[in-house]
C-alpha cells in the first residue's frame, strides 16, 4: 500500500523540474506508475464520491493533510459564506464532470468518502492534496483516497480580482481537485494545472481538459442532441 504527496498552489510554491519544453499536461507518478480512479485502465471512468471534513481528523498516512479539520473557521476568518463555498466546490469538481469521463457525488457516509475536503490544520503553503494508492507497480495504479486542504493561515476568496493578497477559493479546488484524481503540475501558467497562482482563466483550459481524457476519457454525456425530425403534419 503506498501513499503519498502532494503540492501547493501558489506564487511561492517549490518550482518543479521540468523540461526545457513545458508540458500541457503531466500525470502524477507515484513510484513509477501513473495514478487514477477506477479501473486502472488508460481513458476508463470513474465514479468517486466525496465529502467535507466535518470534524478533525488526522491521516498519519498521509505526506500533505495529515490533521484535517473542518472548513468553517476559514470560511469566518475570511469572511466567505458557506453556500458561496459549496457553490465554489460543486464548481470545481463539475469542471472535471463535464470534460472527463470522472464523475462526483457527494459520499452517503463521510467517513468513507473517497475524497476529503477540509482545513489543513498543520496550515502550511496554500493548498494542498494527497493521493494514497491500492498498490505499486509498473503500471497504473488505483487511487484510494485523496486529501484535498486549505490553510486556516491564508485569506480566501469567491472570485477573481479584490483582494490581491487572497486566493480564489472555487480556482484553488478546481486545481487541487486535478492533484486529487491524478494529475501533475503542467507548465509554469497557461493551464489550471500550472504551480503558478494566477486570476486569468477560471475554466479547465486545453492542457487540462487533455491530461483528464488521458485518464478518464471525454464525458460521456456531452454529446450533442439531435433534435429528431418534425413528424410531418397533415
Ligand atoms: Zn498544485
Amino acid at each position: 500500500m503506498r501513499f503519498f504527496l502532494l503540492f501547493c498552489v501558489t506564487l511561492f510554491c517549490a518550482q518543479p523540474s521540468l523540461g526545457r519544453d513545458y508540458p500541457e499536461f503531466r500525470l502524477l507518478k507515484m513510484d513509477g506508475a501513473h495514478v487514477k480512479w477506477g479501473a486502472a485502465e488508460y481513458g476508463a471512468g470513474a465514479e468517486v464520491s466525496y465529502a467535507l471534513v466535518d470534524a478533525a481528523r488526522d491521516f498519519p498516512d498521509a505526506r500533505n493533510c495529515r490533521s484535517v479539520g473542518p472548513v468553517d473557521p476559514i470560511l469566518a476568518a475570511s469572511g466567505v459564506d458557506r453556500n458561496a463555498f459549496d457553490a465554489a466546490l460543486v464548481q470545481a469538481f463539475g469542471a472535471w464532470q463535464s470534460v472527463s469521463g470522472i464523475k462526483f457525488r457527494p459520499a452517503d457516509d463521510p467517513q468513507s468518502a473517497d475524497i476529503l475536503i477540509g482545513s489543513d490544520l498543520t496550515a502550511q503553503g496554500w493548498a494542498h492534496a494527497d493521493v494514497k494508492t491500492e498498490t505499486s507497480d509498473d503500471g497504473i495504479v488505483r487511487i484510494e483516497r485523496s486529501l484535498v486542504c486549505l490553510s486556516p493561515a491564508k485569506l480566501w476568496k469567491i472570485g477573481f480580482g479584490a483582494n490581491p493578497d487572497a486566493q480564489d477559493i472555487r480556482y484553488t479546488l478546481t486545481h487541487e481537485i486535478g492533484h486529487a484524481i491524478g494529475l501533475n503540475h503542467a507548465s509554469p501558467q497557461g493551464q489550471v494545472m500550472s504551480f503558478t497562482y494566477g486570476e486569468r482563466f477560471i475554466e479547465l483550459q486545453a492542457g487540462d481538459i487533455e491530461g483528464a481524457h488521458r485518464l478518464y476519457g471525454p464525458a460521456k454525456d456531452t454529446m450533442i442532441a439531435t433534435i429528431p425530425d418534425a413528424a410531418p403534419v397533415n
